[in-house]
């Protein structure tokens, strides 16, 4: 469980932000085993719409430049 040291409580590890601080501090958050507090994992369907997004705005770019020069 994520530790902070400077407001002397445990933080749910949701409360921690995505670089591991505290959200009411903004120290750095320790896990209780004295690691870094790691920070949320990023689910694997995350990247899956990602690339799909990426793939759809990529296409629709060159979409546009094709109407461009037609
Ligand atoms: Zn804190």
């Amino acid at each position: 469980m994520p530790w902070c040291a400077s407001c002397d409580k445990y933080l749910s590890p949701n409360a921690v932000s995505v670089v591991g601080t505290c959200p009411t501090c903004g120290d750095r958050v320790e896990d209780s085993d004295g690691s870094p507090a790691r920070s949320q994992k990023i689910p694997w369907h995350f990247w899956v719409f990602a690339s799909a997004a990426a793939i759809y705005l990529a296409w629709r770019l060159v979409e546009g430049l094709v109407k461009l020069v037609t």
